[in-house]
């Protein structure tokens, strides 16, 4: 932490002159920049850093070191699913043989083909669904994918009146935002006191002109939606289809299964729920799967497994189209692959069970110190609603611990803050997620720690209050950030 570099923009390591390669004069005329015709040539400097190659090294090898990930430390990031992903995954889609070009003919990348296969039918098996498509880069993605299945199903039925999609009020951001893109009215349904969606709402809502309705099962607050088969029936009955948001699949695998609850479509998240690093933009997967008789709307090209076991790429002519290039992430789609033949048919079901006992642990012994505002069996993951009253937790006095005060007093010890005032649904929201890979001493250590901020938030506030306090950077003011963000190194 204290070395020269550390905390030092590469710019600012730049001297004049410094370079970091030492190519040999070409003697292929034109490959070379220094004999590029002169029409072609720079008019100007570039503003880039002139470094050293070992500076650069330092540079990014100090910035890797202030990266957080599940790698470096516990990641109770709630609805985000930051499990251990097996080095082995890694190892496997590094395999030269899937190291293919995308346009390679299908008969040199059967191998590639069958994965992908395979992993459609397993989750079609997992889901309780038909069919999916694995070619949606991410959650979001597969969303959008998902609603224009339901559009091209009542459009191709010659229903064009079906203009809404109803989201519960709990549900993730992305949900409005897919069913908006998709070019659909939103309607948000409200959620009762303990969190599920609130059927005596629903009804109201319910017309010819209703296209389908979205849910997220476990909730964003990590409750089961009891009452699904209603809502389905009451959904079903007039003339809308079930979209079934399950990037948070987790808890529920192999345990139950959207298709036998009434659901009709879809997505899943690979780099949650099927162990993928994900985090900063990285690649995901988002497969959509849907029930009998909508396979056809699935986006093109599918993967079809011919009469003598070979594959192949097929289009549907009644097809929505193509949704991305090519198949789309594969890397995780062979991460996901190594994941369920690894973890096998009997093991798959443990790891949601494990989820599920994880957070409630935590709950259960950090509620003497943090608001519950929903008791009883959650599934992986959990919502406080900030610290309680006692320990200064009080929303109604100014001066309270925040659960942002918390979130940065974690960083302190170690620990990446949970997710923080998501869901919208409470003032200080907290959310939990410990997922099945952590150790009880890992979540011991937590709840230790947790309890201590909540101490310290009781005895010296004003020491949580200005967290974190050994961290490279401090505390940022947001708002200063995101009206006035500076994208640029120099002091313009
Ligand atoms: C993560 C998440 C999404 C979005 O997934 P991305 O891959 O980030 O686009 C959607 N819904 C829920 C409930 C999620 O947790």
């Amino acid at each position: 932490m204290n070395n020269v570099y550390y905390g030092r923009l590469v710019f600012e390591l730049s001297k004049p002159g410094r370079v970091g390669y030492s190519l040999p004069k070409s003697e292929i005329s034109g490959y070379c920049i220094s004999e590029l015709p002169e029409g072609l040539k720079r008019q100007s400097k570039t503003i880039l850093p002139e470094c050293d190659e070992l500076t650069v090294v330092r540079h990014y090898t100090n910035m890797s070191n202030n990266n957080f990930g599940v790698d470096t430390g516990f990641y109770p990031l709630g609805s985000c699913t930051m499990k251990y992903n097996p080095k082995l995954n890694e190892e496997l889609c590094a395999l030269p043989g899937f190291n293919r070009h995308p346009s390679t003919p299908v008969e040199y990348v059967q191998g590639s083909l069958k994965v992908y296969d395979e992993v459609q039918r397993t989750l079609a098996e997992i889901s309780g669904l038909s069919r999916f498509t694995l070619n949606p880069y991410a959650g979001a993605h597969g969303e959008l994918t998902g609603l224009m299945v339901i559009k091209a199903y009542h459009l191709q039925r010659g229903d064009v009146a079906r203009t809404k999609i109803i989201v519960p009020n709990s549900a993730h951001g992305t949900n409005p935002a897919s069913a908006a893109v998709a070019g659909f009215k939103v309607v948000e349904v409200k959620s009762l006191p303990d969190g599920t969606v609130d059927v005596e709402d629903l009804k109201p809502l319910l017309g010819p002109d209703v296209a389908g309705m979205m849910m997220t099962n476990p909730n964003t607050l990590g409750i089961f939606e009891r009452n699904i088969p209603v809502i389905a029936r009451l959904v079903h009955d007039c003339g809308g289809l079930m979209y079934y948001d399950g990037a948070n699949l987790n808890p529920m695998l192999g345990v139950c299964r959207p298709g036998d609850m009434g659901f009709d479509v879809m997505h899943i998240n690979l780099h949650k729920t099927f162990s993928t690093p994900h985090g900063g933009g990285g690649p995901g997967s988002g497969p959509v799967g849907v029930r009998k008789g909508l396979e056809h709307l699935l986006p093109n090209p599918q993967v079809e497994k011919k009469a003598d076991g070979t594959y192949d790429l097929h289009c549907d002519a009644q097809s929505l189209g193509c949704i991305s290039s090519f198949l789309s992430n594969f890397t995780v789609i062979i991460r996901a692959y190594a994941y369920l033949l690894s973890m096998g048919k009997e093991n798959i079901p443990m790891a949601g069970k494990l989820s599920v006992l994880n957070a409630n642990y935590i709950k259960e012994c950090l509620k003497s110190h943090f608001e519950l505002p929903i008791e009883g069996l959650c599934k992986h993951e959990f919502v406080f609603d900030g610290l309680r009253p006692e320990y200064g937790g009080d929303h109604h006095d100014p001066a309270h611990v925040t659960t942002l005060d918390v979130a940065k007093r974690l960083l302190d010890y170690g620990f990446h803050a949970p997710t923080i005032y998501f869901p919208l649904l409470f003032h200080e929201a907290l959310m939990i997620e410990p997922t099945e890979t952590e150790s009880k001493d890992t979540l011991d250590d937590f709840i230790a720690v947790m309890k201590r901020i909540a101490e310290e938030a009781r005895d010296n506030s004003e020491m949580v209050r200005t967290a974190p306090h050994n961290t490279p950077i401090r505390r940022l003011d947001d708002v200063k950030a995101v009206k006035e963000p500076k994208f640029t190194f120099k002091n313009l």
